[in-house]
């Protein structure tokens, strides 16, 4: 039983020392070349709202199961 508590001390500890890269680290969005980067456009099912970022948009809906023929390209901005 002890060594189950150590496992599971082990596991939450390595938990904090993620987070202050996640939460803390510096994303430079103003940096970040959104036509450079693959040419990766991100598509969106009008049926059922799903966004998926790749290249071409998917032949189905993984969710509503919809052609291609209902997505649409979803531009950030
Ligand atoms: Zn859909």
């Amino acid at each position: 039983m002890s060594r189950r508590v150590l496992d599971g001390e082990l596991e939450v500890g390595s938990i904090p020392e993620r987070r202050p890269e996640e939460m803390g680290g510096e994303v430079p969005e103003k940096e970040v070349p959104a036509k450079a980067s693959g040419e990766i456009k991100v598509w969106r099912c009008k049926v059922c709202g799903y966004l998926c970022a790749r290249e071409s948009p998917p032949e189905t809906c993984p969710i509503c199961n919809v052609g291609r023929e209902r997505f649409e390209e979803f531009t950030f901005r």
